[in-house]
């Protein structure tokens, strides 16, 4: 029959079987900002939506076109939006909390939904998960480096291989804002062989022209001025530093200048992570430095870089890379009780081993002996302890060893002890 709802389009649900993945792949990125230093952030779900049309930029498609926006009830209402990203809040939560007056570095990280309103496909969805870093208050290239290493770091450690780290600059704002006037004079010479929508960005954020990737524009910009051309000496040794450092560190990279990035707050080092596995929606995860945008959003003139990562692609480019190990809730201890007494038993038994810290459960829908032990192979339950009625007058329960096929019998009093000491043998 089909369900009289449905979740919404580009809205998924996670079963208990696909949590697993998504907790293997959680466990990983906690262990490995243990190992950097990175602290927890747990940031609302919900901002005002100024705060996404000044952090992020009016011209970009994310706050143009991609935002769930609501008037609350409040009077006068007010405009709030789902969260398309994280960074814009953890700026937020920086200044609000006067983070800078306490420490000189911040290295916060966050995993949490976002949500855009964009076509759903594979790879791409309404609400997506991101993990996120953001290292604030260091202007260094030992800062940019750090980051990106943490990228690395992590994208080897899910066991994806099969990805290119590219890089780029996009300078400081009067360096991009000379390059835009070059790259604007260079796009028009040549209007004519864009798309529509290109022509249409050329207007909001001639930039992401050169993210295009439909064929007409691809041609079209091969030519295009680059952007690491117009970099001050100062951009430029940054650059090299970050690159130095990379190649110190052994990290392959390759230098893309049409790489630009959608959001409007970066500058001078910008990359992002392409899965090389992945469909049209290769981005696994990107960032750069944005030294402007606290100051933008009220805050202390703070230097600061960051990336995010969608988990959502993640796990699909480590599925590609067969990496995601094989799991299933394994059960410890199945308890078969057969009878009216042995049921109550079963459940006081369960409890005890659960208390002493193994995975066990009980049958709860009376069933029979041979459904009970199907039951336990389905769960995949190392033991079975069996009593019927009977069995427990005397005291006594059956202990099976599911992978030895061992049975053997027990003293009620002994079982726990004989269970443990079996789970400690291996
Ligand atoms: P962005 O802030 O656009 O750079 O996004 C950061 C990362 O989030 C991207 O590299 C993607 O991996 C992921 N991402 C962005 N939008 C979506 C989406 N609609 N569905 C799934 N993942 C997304």
């Amino acid at each position: 029959m089909a369900s009289r709802y449905q979740s919404l389009k580009g809205f998924r649900d996670t079963l208990p079987e696909e949590s697993l993945r998504w907790q293997w792949l959680e466990g990983i990125i906690r262990d490995q900002m243990r190992r950097y230093g990175y602290g927890e952030l747990r940031l609302p779900l919900v901002e005002s939506t100024e705060l996404f049309s000044r952090g992020v930029g009016e011209g970009t498609d994310v706050v143009s076109k991609e935002m769930y926006s609501f008037l609350d009830k409040s009077d006068p209402p007010e405009s709030l939006t789902l969260r398309p990203e994280l960074t814009a809040g953890a700026v937020r939560a920086w200044i609000e909390h006067e983070i800078g007056k306490n420490q000189g570095l911040t290295k916060w990280y966050y995993v949490g939904p976002a949500f855009r309103y964009e076509q759903p496909q594979s790879g791409r969805y309404r609400q997506f998960t991101t993990f996120g870093i953001e290292l604030i208050g260091s202007p260094l290239p030992e800062a940019d480096a750090e980051v990106i290493l943490a990228g690395v770091g992590l994208i080897e450690s899910l066991g994806i291989r099969n990805y290119r780290l590219r890089l780029n600059s996009l300078g400081m704002p009067e360096e991009r804002a000379a390059y835009r006037v070059a790259l604007l004079e260079f796009l028009n010479a040549r209007r004519s062989q864009l798309s529509q929508e290109s022509i249409r960005r050329m207007e909001s954020n001639p930039l992401r022209v050169l993210d295009s990737k439909k064929e007409e524009d691809v041609a079209a910009t091969a030519d295009a001025p680059k952007i690491l051309d117009f970099l001050a000496d100062e951009s430029r040794a940054h650059f090299n530093r970050v690159r130095g450092l990379l190649d110190d560190a052994g990290v392959q990279y390759v230098v893309d200048h049409k790489l630009v990035r959608g959001l409007d707050y970066y500058t001078r080092t910008a990359f992002e992570f392409q899965g090389l596995d992945l469909g049209a929606q290769d981005a696994l995860g990107g960032g750069g430095r944005y030294d402007g945008l606290i100051e933008q959003l009220g805050g202390p003139a703070t230097p600061a870089i960051g990336f995010g990562f969608g988990i959502d692609r993640l796990l699909l480019a480590a599925e590609a890379a067969g990496a995601i190990p094989n799991q299933s809730a394994a059960l410890d201890v199945f308890v078969v009780g057969l009878g009216d007494s042995a049921r109550a038993w079963a459940v006081q038994t369960t409890r005890l081993i659960r208390q002493a810290g193994l995975a066990a459960d009980c049958d709860l829908l009376g069933r029979s002996m041979k459904a009970q032990m199907r039951e336990a192979n389905r769960r995949n339950a190392r033991h079975v302890v069996i009593a019927g009625d009977n069995e427990l007058a005397a005291g006594k329960a059956q202990l099976k060893d599911m992978q030895g096929h061992a049975q053997q019998e027990v003293e009620l009093g002994d079982l726990l002890n004989v269970i443990q000491s079996r789970e400690e043998g291996g």
